[in-house]
């Protein structure tokens, strides 16, 4: 199938016809052709994007309310067609899409949509100077938007719907690797009555398409999510046009287990904050340290529990594994597991590529474990981003932590513990953006998420996307 790019309400070709392919992952075939965008096309989307903005940005809040609720409806009417079209474009789970992608993505919009009927801004009275003062919250104008591959559509609204809540007009740009469901919301967003230019999205690759919006004058915030190096290339563009600039970028999660933990709750929870997504999820406990007490018993009970994991098509419903995204991304994930024991690394599960029956040319991948000795080696500092983990053992809370922070990444840790003390020690000390005791993954829109250290600038979430999506502005009156 051919997908166009979006813009004022219709959907275009590129102004040159150029077209990139678009592969099915599960099968290794090409499916389709995307557009490979210019900066013509980006600056197509922008024009219309300013000349929707005044109408857009003066609109109630109600009516942008009705709005971004109507479109979170109208993906739960379309669920099974959009977690399809997520699935056969990412290779993930047919399952996953349909409980995880699509219900987010409409939640995104339902939060957001509810959100700005609730966001305030402050006022400071000058008492004794007869003043006060009081801030505005005014949308930037027309905004960037750009995503990943790994959950297409649920963060590419995750930025969409808080930027035009916020009265902003967009120019987005999903992955190139995953764009069908983008492609698809265009629809959505014409049925709910988005007036025209408010949502334009623009498809092609990160160096030509992405590029252009990133260095496009007009186009004042950034709001990005991907790769650390992508990121620092975005923040070397956009800070001497003194761009607002969100990154949330990757990530090499810790996993800390002490012995006091509820021990199957944790090890059924570590089986998915391990390999959920093919283990593609920036939010992954890719790096596992167990405390020394239980370490043998929790080696041989996750082999266990990962061996009987069943990778195969996506469609499948019984499937828990699915393909990896691109044919380049497996054996950027297969080239790590090739130098595990070399860094003194052993496999103790996994490690292959998978034939699947009738789809042998897709990009199946083992879950693989693998238990290391050395934190500084690759496999525990390089984000792999795959069905990848190491395991490790330490024997007191300050190794416990130091192995956790020992890393340039600092998205989330996850920590398994029954005592109050380590649980406050450990939230404190992290060095992360988000610490989960005892879960993993349990997400609350309304809070701030986001990452410290390489893996990012800025918070997404709740007001924190409201505060970012605007600019403040104070107003002083004398009296
Ligand atoms: P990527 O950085 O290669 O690409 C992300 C997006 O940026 C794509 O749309 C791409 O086309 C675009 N892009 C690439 N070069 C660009 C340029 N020069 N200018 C503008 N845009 C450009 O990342 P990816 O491989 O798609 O995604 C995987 C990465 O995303 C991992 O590192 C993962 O940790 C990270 N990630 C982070 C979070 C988070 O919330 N922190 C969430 C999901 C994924």
């Amino acid at each position: 199938m051919n997908i166009k790019n979006y813009i004022n309400g219709k959907f275009e070709n590129p102004i040159h016809g150029d077209y990139i392919d678009n592969y099915d992952p599960s099968v290794g075939e090409v499916y389709g052709q995307i557009p490979n965008s210019t900066n013509e096309d980006v600056e197509k989307a922008y024009e219309f994007a300013s000349k929707a903005f005044p109408k857009w940005s003066n609109t109630t809040l109600e009516k942008r309310s009705r709005i971004l609720i109507k479109i979170s409806d109208l993906l739960e009417e379309n669920l099974v067609r959009f977690a399809k079209a997520e699935s056969i474009d990412n290779g993930k789970p047919l399952n996953l899409a349909k409980q995880i992608d699509i219900p987010r993505a409409a939640s995104n919009f339902r939060f957001f949509g509810n959100a700005i009927s609730q966001f305030s801004s402050e006022s400071h009275e000058s008492v004794g100077l007869n003043a006060v003062n009081f801030t505005l919250r005014q949308p930037i104008g027309v905004v960037g938007c750009i995503s990943p591959w790994n959950l297409p559509l649920y963060l590419f609204t995750w930025k969409i719907a808080p930027a035009i809540a916020a009265g902003n007009c967009v120019v987005a740009k999903p992955s190139e690797v995953t764009p069908m469901t983008a492609f698809l919301l265009g629809e959505i967003c014409n049925e709910a009555g988005l007036p025209k230019g408010v949502l334009n999205i623009v498809h092609g690759l990160g160096t030509t398409t992405g590029q252009a919006i990133i260095e496009h004058p007009n186009i004042k915030a950034i709001s990005f999510t991907g790769g650390t190096k992508t990121g620092a290339h975005i923040a070397r563009v956009a800070a001497p046009m003194f761009k607002k600039l969100s990154l949330e970028l990757g990530g090499k999660n810790p996993n800390i287990i002490f012995a006091d933990c509820v021990y199957e709750k944790m090890l059924a929870t570590t089986v998915r904050s391990s390999f959920a997504n093919q283990g593609q999820i920036c939010l992954c406990g890719s790096r596992i340290f167990v405390e020394e007490k239980i370490y043998e018993k929790f080696k041989k009970d996750f082999i266990k529990k990962v061996s009987e994991l069943k990778v195969g098509h996506p469609e499948k419903s019984d499937t828990d594994i699915g393909a990896l995204v691109s044919a380049a991304h497996l054996e950027k994930v297969k080239s790590y597991i090739d130098i595990a024991e070399s860094e003194g690394g052993k496999i103790l599960f996994g490690g292959n590529k998978v034939e699947v029956s009738g789809s042998e040319n897709g990009y199946y991948l083992q879950p693989t474990i693998i238990e290391v000795s050395d934190n500084q080696c690759k496999l525990n500092q390089e984000e792999i981003f795959g069905p990848v983990v190491t395991i490790m053992s330490f024997k007191t809370d300050e190794e416990g932590l130091s192995l956790a922070n020992e890393v340039k990444y600092g998205l989330s840790a996850t920590l398994w513990t029954n005592n109050l003390n380590r649980t406050m020690q450990f939230s404190k000390l992290l060095q992360t953006g988000i610490v989960w005791v005892n879960t993993w993954m349990l997400r609350d829109l309304r809070t701030p998420f986001g990452g410290v250290k390489e893996s990012g600038v800025g918070r997404e979430g709740g007001f924190e996307a409201l505060r970012f999506f605007t600019e403040p502005k104070n107003i002083c009156i004398k009296y």
